[in-house]
Protein backbone atom coordinates (compact mmCIF):
# COMPACT_ATOMS: atom_id res chain seq x y z
CA UNK A 1 0.00 0.00 0.00
CA UNK A 2 1.64 3.78 -0.87
CA UNK A 3 -1.04 6.48 0.07
CA UNK A 4 0.74 9.45 -0.43
CA UNK A 5 -0.93 12.59 1.81
CA UNK A 6 -0.19 16.48 1.28
CA UNK A 7 -1.16 18.39 4.18
CA UNK A 8 -0.95 22.12 4.45
CA UNK A 9 2.26 21.54 1.98
CA UNK A 10 4.47 24.93 1.54
CA UNK A 11 7.17 25.52 0.00
CA UNK A 12 9.30 29.29 0.46
CA UNK A 13 12.25 30.27 -1.85
CA UNK A 14 14.33 32.19 0.63
CA UNK A 15 15.10 35.71 -0.77
CA UNK A 16 18.75 35.61 -2.46
CA UNK A 17 21.35 36.78 -0.32
CA UNK A 18 22.80 40.12 -1.28
CA UNK A 19 19.15 41.28 -2.22
CA UNK A 20 17.42 43.55 0.01
CA UNK A 21 14.88 41.64 2.29
CA UNK A 22 11.41 42.78 2.85
CA UNK A 23 10.08 44.89 6.28
CA UNK A 24 9.11 41.86 8.59
CA UNK A 25 5.28 41.34 8.25
CA UNK A 26 5.02 43.05 4.51
CA UNK A 27 3.60 41.19 2.00
CA UNK A 28 3.15 42.00 -1.73
CA UNK A 29 2.77 40.02 -5.06
CA UNK A 30 5.89 39.22 -7.39
CA UNK A 31 5.41 37.98 -11.09
CA UNK A 32 1.57 36.48 -9.34
CA UNK A 33 3.67 34.51 -6.97
CA UNK A 34 3.22 36.03 -2.95
CA UNK A 35 6.84 37.05 -1.86
CA UNK A 36 6.38 37.58 1.80
CA UNK A 37 9.73 38.73 4.19
CA UNK A 38 10.89 35.15 4.52
CA UNK A 39 10.96 34.61 0.49
CA UNK A 40 8.77 33.46 -2.67
CA UNK A 41 6.18 31.58 -1.63
CA UNK A 42 6.31 28.87 -4.53
CA UNK A 43 3.71 26.51 -3.31
CA UNK A 44 1.12 27.13 -0.54
CA UNK A 45 -1.84 25.14 1.19
CA UNK A 46 -1.28 21.94 -0.82
CA UNK A 47 -3.71 19.57 0.31
CA UNK A 48 -3.74 16.61 -1.63
CA UNK A 49 -4.67 12.31 -0.42
CA UNK A 50 -3.35 10.60 -3.14
CA UNK A 51 -4.66 6.67 -3.06
CA UNK A 52 -2.64 3.96 -3.18
CA UNK A 53 -2.09 3.09 -7.15
CA UNK A 54 -3.81 6.04 -8.23
CA UNK A 55 -2.22 8.20 -11.45
CA UNK A 56 -2.28 11.99 -10.05
CA UNK A 57 -1.35 14.19 -12.47
CA UNK A 58 -0.38 17.88 -11.83
CA UNK A 59 -0.73 20.49 -14.44
CA UNK A 60 -0.21 24.28 -14.56
CA UNK A 61 1.69 27.03 -16.77
CA UNK A 62 5.18 26.95 -15.93
CA UNK A 63 6.48 28.60 -12.75
CA UNK A 64 3.10 27.62 -11.09
CA UNK A 65 5.12 25.14 -8.58
CA UNK A 66 4.34 21.27 -10.18
CA UNK A 67 8.29 20.68 -9.99
CA UNK A 68 9.01 22.34 -6.62
CA UNK A 69 5.90 19.93 -5.51
CA UNK A 70 7.46 16.91 -6.84
CA UNK A 71 10.54 17.47 -5.32
CA UNK A 72 9.28 17.80 -1.53
CA UNK A 73 7.64 14.59 -2.33
CA UNK A 74 11.00 13.24 -3.42
CA UNK A 75 12.96 14.27 -0.54
CA UNK A 76 15.05 16.96 -3.55
CA UNK A 77 13.59 19.89 -2.27
CA UNK A 78 13.34 20.81 1.78
CA UNK A 79 9.33 20.85 2.33
CA UNK A 80 8.77 24.54 4.61
CA UNK A 81 5.63 23.87 6.09
CA UNK A 82 3.01 21.23 6.40
CA UNK A 83 2.99 17.65 6.58
CA UNK A 84 3.82 14.33 4.07
CA UNK A 85 3.04 11.19 4.30
CA UNK A 86 3.45 8.00 2.25
CA UNK A 87 2.38 4.44 3.58
CA UNK A 88 0.96 6.67 6.75
CA UNK A 89 4.66 7.26 8.30
CA UNK A 90 5.67 11.17 8.37
CA UNK A 91 8.47 11.28 5.87
CA UNK A 92 9.52 15.33 5.72
CA UNK A 93 12.60 14.75 7.71
CA UNK A 94 13.53 11.28 5.69
CA UNK A 95 16.02 10.89 3.17
CA UNK A 96 15.33 10.54 -0.44
CA UNK A 97 17.10 7.12 -0.38
CA UNK A 98 15.06 6.06 2.47
CA UNK A 99 11.51 6.82 1.08
CA UNK A 100 10.84 4.79 -1.46
CA UNK A 101 10.22 6.18 -4.47
CA UNK A 102 12.12 6.67 -7.99
CA UNK A 103 11.79 9.46 -10.30
CA UNK A 104 11.89 9.86 -13.88
CA UNK A 105 13.21 13.07 -15.34
CA UNK A 106 12.81 15.24 -18.34
CA UNK A 107 16.13 14.85 -19.51
CA UNK A 108 16.95 10.89 -18.50
CA UNK A 109 19.49 11.32 -16.56
CA UNK A 110 21.62 8.13 -17.93
CA UNK A 111 24.97 7.64 -17.22
CA UNK A 112 26.75 7.81 -20.77
CA UNK A 113 29.32 5.15 -19.70
CA UNK A 114 26.90 2.77 -18.93
CA UNK A 115 24.92 -0.09 -21.08
CA UNK A 116 21.51 0.34 -20.86
CA UNK A 117 21.43 -3.18 -18.39
CA UNK A 118 23.93 -1.53 -16.12
CA UNK A 119 22.10 1.64 -16.05
CA UNK A 120 18.41 -0.17 -14.74
CA UNK A 121 20.99 -2.16 -12.97
CA UNK A 122 22.69 0.66 -11.10
CA UNK A 123 19.69 1.47 -8.00
CA UNK A 124 19.81 -2.39 -7.06
CA UNK A 125 23.64 -2.86 -7.02
CA UNK A 126 23.60 0.34 -4.39
CA UNK A 127 21.22 -1.47 -2.63
CA UNK A 128 23.21 -4.24 -2.92
CA UNK A 129 20.46 -6.73 -4.27
CA UNK A 130 21.84 -10.21 -4.92
CA UNK A 131 23.03 -10.85 -8.68
CA UNK A 132 20.63 -13.06 -10.03
CA UNK A 133 17.85 -10.96 -8.48
CA UNK A 134 18.86 -8.13 -10.60
CA UNK A 135 19.69 -9.64 -13.27
CA UNK A 136 15.88 -11.32 -13.36
CA UNK A 137 14.49 -7.73 -12.16
CA UNK A 138 16.09 -5.91 -15.29
CA UNK A 139 15.04 -8.61 -18.00
CA UNK A 140 11.45 -8.59 -16.43
CA UNK A 141 11.32 -4.06 -16.79
CA UNK A 142 13.32 -4.65 -20.04
CA UNK A 143 10.28 -6.88 -21.43
CA UNK A 144 7.48 -4.31 -19.88
CA UNK A 145 9.27 -1.30 -21.55
CA UNK A 146 9.92 -3.76 -25.15
CA UNK A 147 13.91 -2.63 -24.49
CA UNK A 148 14.93 -6.21 -24.65
CA UNK A 149 17.08 -5.84 -27.62
CA UNK A 150 19.01 -2.71 -26.83
CA UNK A 151 20.68 -3.95 -23.28
CA UNK A 152 24.05 -4.22 -24.79
CA UNK A 153 23.81 -0.77 -25.93
CA UNK A 154 24.82 2.81 -24.23
CA UNK A 155 22.54 5.09 -24.19
CA UNK A 156 24.07 7.36 -26.87
CA UNK A 157 23.08 4.56 -29.31
CA UNK A 158 19.65 4.98 -28.69
CA UNK A 159 17.22 7.44 -29.76
CA UNK A 160 15.12 9.71 -27.44
CA UNK A 161 11.86 7.48 -26.92
CA UNK A 162 14.03 4.57 -26.34
CA UNK A 163 16.40 5.84 -23.76
CA UNK A 164 13.62 7.19 -21.78
CA UNK A 165 12.13 3.76 -21.78
CA UNK A 166 15.26 3.00 -20.17
CA UNK A 167 14.98 5.67 -17.72
CA UNK A 168 11.57 4.51 -16.66
CA UNK A 169 13.10 1.01 -16.39
CA UNK A 170 15.31 2.11 -14.14
CA UNK A 171 13.06 3.83 -12.15
CA UNK A 172 10.69 0.62 -11.70
CA UNK A 173 13.66 -2.29 -11.13
CA UNK A 174 13.11 -0.87 -7.64
CA UNK A 175 9.74 -1.55 -7.77
CA UNK A 176 9.07 1.64 -5.51
CA UNK A 177 5.89 2.29 -3.70
CA UNK A 178 5.65 5.37 -5.80
CA UNK A 179 6.76 6.62 -9.55
CA UNK A 180 7.12 10.14 -9.53
CA UNK A 181 7.82 11.69 -13.26
CA UNK A 182 8.72 15.64 -14.06
CA UNK A 183 7.93 16.49 -17.76
CA UNK A 184 8.92 12.60 -18.81
CA UNK A 185 7.87 13.10 -22.44
CA UNK A 186 8.59 16.72 -23.08
CA UNK A 187 11.55 16.11 -25.26
CA UNK A 188 10.23 13.51 -27.37
CA UNK A 189 8.70 14.39 -30.47
CA UNK A 190 5.11 14.74 -31.20
CA UNK A 191 4.40 11.88 -32.71
CA UNK A 192 6.50 10.53 -30.32
CA UNK A 193 5.14 11.83 -27.10
CA UNK A 194 1.49 10.24 -28.37
CA UNK A 195 2.94 6.54 -28.65
CA UNK A 196 4.50 6.79 -25.21
CA UNK A 197 1.75 8.38 -23.41
CA UNK A 198 -0.57 5.24 -24.57
CA UNK A 199 2.76 3.35 -23.79
CA UNK A 200 2.52 5.12 -20.29
CA UNK A 201 -1.18 4.16 -19.53
CA UNK A 202 -0.27 -0.01 -20.53
CA UNK A 203 2.94 0.57 -17.99
CA UNK A 204 0.50 1.08 -15.38
CA UNK A 205 -1.90 -1.54 -15.75
CA UNK A 206 1.40 -3.58 -15.22
CA UNK A 207 2.96 -2.45 -11.70
CA UNK A 208 1.18 -1.79 -8.97
CA UNK A 209 2.97 1.73 -7.89
CA UNK A 210 1.12 5.05 -7.29
CA UNK A 211 1.89 7.53 -9.76
CA UNK A 212 2.88 11.23 -9.18
CA UNK A 213 3.33 13.01 -12.79
CA UNK A 214 3.87 16.71 -13.75
CA UNK A 215 3.46 18.29 -17.05
CA UNK A 216 2.34 21.14 -18.44
CA UNK A 217 0.87 20.01 -21.19
CA UNK A 218 -2.94 19.37 -20.71
CA UNK A 219 -3.79 16.67 -23.09
CA UNK A 220 -1.04 14.84 -21.14
CA UNK A 221 -2.79 15.57 -18.05
CA UNK A 222 -6.59 14.43 -19.04
CA UNK A 223 -5.48 11.41 -21.16
CA UNK A 224 -2.97 9.85 -18.26
CA UNK A 225 -4.80 10.91 -14.83
CA UNK A 226 -7.34 9.35 -12.58
CA UNK A 227 -7.38 12.28 -11.08
CA UNK A 228 -5.88 16.08 -12.27
CA UNK A 229 -4.16 18.54 -9.83
CA UNK A 230 -4.77 22.15 -11.39
CA UNK A 231 -2.26 24.76 -10.34
CA UNK A 232 -2.05 28.59 -10.74
CA UNK A 233 0.88 30.73 -8.71
CA UNK A 234 1.63 28.13 -6.42
CA UNK A 235 -1.91 27.22 -5.76
CA UNK A 236 -4.34 24.14 -5.80
CA UNK A 237 -7.12 25.89 -8.37
CA UNK A 238 -9.07 22.46 -8.79
CA UNK A 239 -8.48 18.82 -8.39
CA UNK A 240 -11.18 16.17 -9.95
CA UNK A 241 -11.22 13.50 -12.46
CA UNK A 242 -10.99 14.60 -15.92
CA UNK A 243 -13.95 14.42 -16.68
CA UNK A 244 -14.89 16.35 -13.33
CA UNK A 245 -12.64 19.66 -14.42
CA UNK A 246 -13.77 19.31 -17.89
CA UNK A 247 -17.10 19.52 -17.28
CA UNK A 248 -17.03 21.35 -14.30
CA UNK A 249 -14.60 23.79 -14.16
CA UNK A 250 -14.27 25.32 -10.89
CA UNK A 251 -13.18 29.09 -12.25
CA UNK A 252 -12.05 30.87 -15.30
CA UNK A 253 -8.42 29.87 -14.83
CA UNK A 254 -9.60 25.91 -15.24
CA UNK A 255 -12.49 26.59 -17.51
CA UNK A 256 -9.76 28.43 -19.68
CA UNK A 257 -6.91 26.28 -18.83
CA UNK A 258 -8.36 22.62 -19.37
CA UNK A 259 -9.95 21.89 -23.35
CA UNK A 260 -8.24 22.23 -26.34
CA UNK A 261 -9.01 24.75 -28.62
CA UNK A 262 -9.62 26.80 -25.44
CA UNK A 263 -13.19 27.58 -23.96
CA UNK A 264 -14.91 30.59 -26.12
CA UNK A 265 -15.71 33.83 -23.12
CA UNK A 266 -18.17 36.53 -23.70
CA UNK A 267 -19.40 39.02 -21.26
CA UNK A 268 -23.14 38.53 -21.28
CA UNK A 269 -25.95 39.11 -18.97
CA UNK A 270 -27.72 36.62 -16.31
CA UNK A 271 -31.62 37.58 -16.37
CA UNK A 272 -34.81 36.06 -14.46
CA UNK A 273 -37.87 35.60 -15.73
CA UNK A 274 -40.62 34.40 -14.09
CA UNK A 275 -38.27 32.82 -11.60
CA UNK A 276 -35.91 30.95 -14.54
CA UNK A 277 -33.09 32.10 -14.82
CA UNK A 278 -30.97 32.57 -18.66
CA UNK A 279 -28.33 34.10 -20.49
CA UNK A 280 -28.44 36.71 -22.74
CA UNK A 281 -25.93 37.24 -25.52
CA UNK A 282 -26.35 39.50 -28.24
CA UNK A 283 -29.54 38.36 -29.56
CA UNK A 284 -29.60 34.52 -28.18
CA UNK A 285 -31.52 34.27 -24.91
CA UNK A 286 -30.90 30.92 -23.49
CA UNK A 287 -32.60 29.84 -20.12
CA UNK A 288 -29.69 27.66 -18.14
CA UNK A 289 -30.86 23.60 -17.50
CA UNK A 290 -32.45 22.55 -14.55
CA UNK A 291 -29.66 21.46 -12.96
CA UNK A 292 -27.66 25.02 -13.48
CA UNK A 293 -31.47 26.54 -12.11
CA UNK A 294 -31.11 24.77 -9.06
CA UNK A 295 -27.17 25.65 -8.89
CA UNK A 296 -27.69 29.03 -8.94
CA UNK A 297 -30.98 29.21 -6.97
CA UNK A 298 -29.58 27.39 -4.01
CA UNK A 299 -26.39 29.97 -4.06
CA UNK A 300 -29.24 33.04 -4.28
CA UNK A 301 -27.22 34.03 -7.55
CA UNK A 302 -28.67 37.95 -8.43
CA UNK A 303 -29.43 38.68 -11.90
CA UNK A 304 -26.40 40.93 -13.49
CA UNK A 305 -23.53 41.07 -15.70
CA UNK A 306 -21.52 37.39 -15.63
CA UNK A 307 -18.70 35.94 -18.02
CA UNK A 308 -20.20 33.39 -20.09
CA UNK A 309 -18.03 30.38 -21.26
CA UNK A 310 -18.77 28.09 -24.02
CA UNK A 311 -16.43 25.12 -25.60
CA UNK A 312 -15.94 25.16 -29.02
CA UNK A 313 -17.83 21.53 -29.60
CA UNK A 314 -20.67 22.94 -27.87
CA UNK A 315 -21.25 25.73 -30.14
CA UNK A 316 -24.44 25.07 -32.48
CA UNK A 317 -24.52 26.96 -36.38
CA UNK A 318 -27.59 27.42 -36.94
CA UNK A 319 -29.63 29.19 -39.70
CA UNK A 320 -31.74 31.38 -37.72
CA UNK A 321 -30.13 35.21 -37.41
CA UNK A 322 -32.93 36.24 -35.25
CA UNK A 323 -32.59 34.92 -32.18
CA UNK A 324 -29.13 33.91 -32.40
CA UNK A 325 -25.25 35.19 -32.11
CA UNK A 326 -24.07 36.63 -35.37
CA UNK A 327 -20.44 36.91 -36.60
CA UNK A 328 -18.25 37.21 -39.46
CA UNK A 329 -15.55 34.23 -40.24
CA UNK A 330 -12.19 35.07 -39.92
CA UNK A 331 -10.17 32.23 -40.51
CA UNK A 332 -11.43 28.43 -41.35
CA UNK A 333 -8.88 25.71 -40.29
CA UNK A 334 -9.63 22.23 -42.17
CA UNK A 335 -8.27 20.00 -39.35
CA UNK A 336 -9.58 16.83 -41.14
CA UNK A 337 -12.46 15.39 -39.21
CA UNK A 338 -13.56 18.80 -38.26
CA UNK A 339 -13.39 22.53 -39.48
CA UNK A 340 -11.94 25.08 -36.63
CA UNK A 341 -14.09 28.44 -38.00
CA UNK A 342 -12.68 31.31 -35.83
CA UNK A 343 -15.40 33.87 -35.73
CA UNK A 344 -15.81 37.63 -34.43
CA UNK A 345 -18.28 37.77 -32.50
CA UNK A 346 -19.45 39.69 -29.64
CA UNK A 347 -16.34 41.45 -30.24
CA UNK A 348 -14.22 38.45 -29.26
CA UNK A 349 -12.68 35.99 -31.42
CA UNK A 350 -14.85 32.36 -31.20
CA UNK A 351 -13.94 29.30 -32.19
CA UNK A 352 -16.60 26.56 -33.22
CA UNK A 353 -15.71 23.19 -34.05
CA UNK A 354 -17.79 21.43 -37.06
CA UNK A 355 -17.36 18.22 -37.86
CA UNK A 356 -16.31 17.91 -41.52
CA UNK A 357 -19.16 15.46 -42.01
CA UNK A 358 -22.02 18.07 -40.87
CA UNK A 359 -20.46 20.79 -43.27
CA UNK A 360 -23.15 20.75 -46.08
CA UNK A 361 -21.73 23.09 -47.99
CA UNK A 362 -17.90 24.72 -47.30
CA UNK A 363 -18.69 27.86 -48.86
CA UNK A 364 -20.96 29.09 -46.51
CA UNK A 365 -18.77 29.26 -43.95
CA UNK A 366 -15.85 31.14 -46.42
CA UNK A 367 -14.07 33.83 -44.97
CA UNK A 368 -15.88 36.95 -44.43
CA UNK A 369 -19.67 35.42 -44.73
CA UNK A 370 -22.00 36.09 -42.14
CA UNK A 371 -23.12 33.09 -39.76
CA UNK A 372 -25.01 32.70 -36.75
CA UNK A 373 -24.55 30.51 -33.91
CA UNK A 374 -26.32 29.27 -30.47
CA UNK A 375 -25.58 26.89 -27.19
CA UNK A 376 -27.80 25.11 -24.96
CA UNK A 377 -28.31 25.60 -21.23
CA UNK A 378 -26.58 22.51 -20.51
CA UNK A 379 -23.46 23.50 -22.01
CA UNK A 380 -23.25 26.87 -21.03
CA UNK A 381 -20.54 27.75 -18.10
CA UNK A 382 -20.81 31.17 -15.90
CA UNK A 383 -18.55 32.71 -14.08
CA UNK A 384 -18.22 36.32 -11.86
CA UNK A 385 -17.02 38.81 -14.23
CA UNK A 386 -13.13 39.43 -13.73
CA UNK A 387 -12.86 43.58 -14.03
P1 LIG B 1 6.81 24.55 -12.49
O1 LIG B 1 7.37 23.18 -12.26
O2 LIG B 1 5.33 24.60 -12.35
O3 LIG B 1 7.27 25.16 -13.78
P2 LIG B 1 8.56 25.30 -10.30
O4 LIG B 1 8.09 24.45 -9.19
O5 LIG B 1 9.79 24.89 -11.02
O6 LIG B 1 7.36 25.51 -11.34
O7 LIG B 1 8.78 26.78 -9.77
C1 LIG B 1 7.82 27.46 -9.00
C2 LIG B 1 8.36 28.85 -8.64
O8 LIG B 1 9.47 28.73 -7.76
C3 LIG B 1 8.86 29.63 -9.84
O9 LIG B 1 8.53 30.98 -9.69
C4 LIG B 1 10.35 29.44 -9.79
O10 LIG B 1 11.02 30.56 -10.35
C5 LIG B 1 10.61 29.36 -8.29
N1 LIG B 1 11.78 28.50 -8.01
C6 LIG B 1 11.96 27.23 -8.41
N2 LIG B 1 13.13 26.72 -7.94
C7 LIG B 1 13.71 27.73 -7.24
C8 LIG B 1 14.94 27.86 -6.48
N3 LIG B 1 15.79 26.83 -6.36
N4 LIG B 1 15.17 29.05 -5.90
C9 LIG B 1 14.32 30.08 -5.99
N5 LIG B 1 13.15 30.03 -6.66
C10 LIG B 1 12.84 28.87 -7.28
Amino acid sequence: MAEVILKNIKKVYPHQDGKKKKKKGAEERRSNLTVTDEGVLAVHDFNLSIKDKEFIVLVGPSGCGKSTTLRMVAGLEEISGGELYIDGTLVNDVAPKDRDIAMVFQNYALYPHMTVAENMAFPLKLRKVPKEEIAQRVAQAANILGITEYLDRKPKALSGGQRQRVAIGRAIVREPKVLLMDEPLSNLDAKLRNQMRAELLQLRQRIDTTFIYVTHDQTEAMTLGDRIVIMKDGLIQQIGTPQEVFNHPANLFVAGFIGMPQMNFYNAELVQEDGRYAVVLDRAKVFLSDEKQTKLKKNGVRPGSVTLGVRPEHLLLTGDPNAMVCGTVNVSEMMGSAVHLHISACGTDTIIIVPTAELENANNYAIGSEVSFTFSGATAHLFDRET
